[in-house]
């Protein structure tokens, strides 16, 4: 994983209740000064199980939007 994909933390809206933690089965977070950091950027698979279990959205995932490649119209 890159930088540009992990997920984003917004401490404003984080109540440090240590879900994410708990939801992260690759210990990528950790608890700083009452707010969750990502300490093992490289063991996250971006699985998205810390975005899911966050009460108050303070994690965030981005995803890619990747179009279907058009379909084939064919010759008849
Ligand atoms: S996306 Fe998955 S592996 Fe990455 S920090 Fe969140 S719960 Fe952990
Ligand atoms: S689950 Fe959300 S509110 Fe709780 S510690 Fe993690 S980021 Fe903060």
């Amino acid at each position: 994983m890159t930088n540009q994909s992990l997920p984003t933390l917004y401490p404003t809206r984080c109540t440090a209740c240590g879900l994410c933690l708990v939801a992260c089965a690759e210990g990528v977070l950790a608890l700083q000064a009452g707010c969750p950091v990502v300490v093992q950027p490289q063991a996250c698979t971006y699985c998205g199980a810390c975005e899911q279990v966050c009460p108050t959205e303070a994690v965030e995932l981005y995803y890619e939007i990747v179009l279907a490649p058009e379909a084939d119209p064919g010759t008849d």
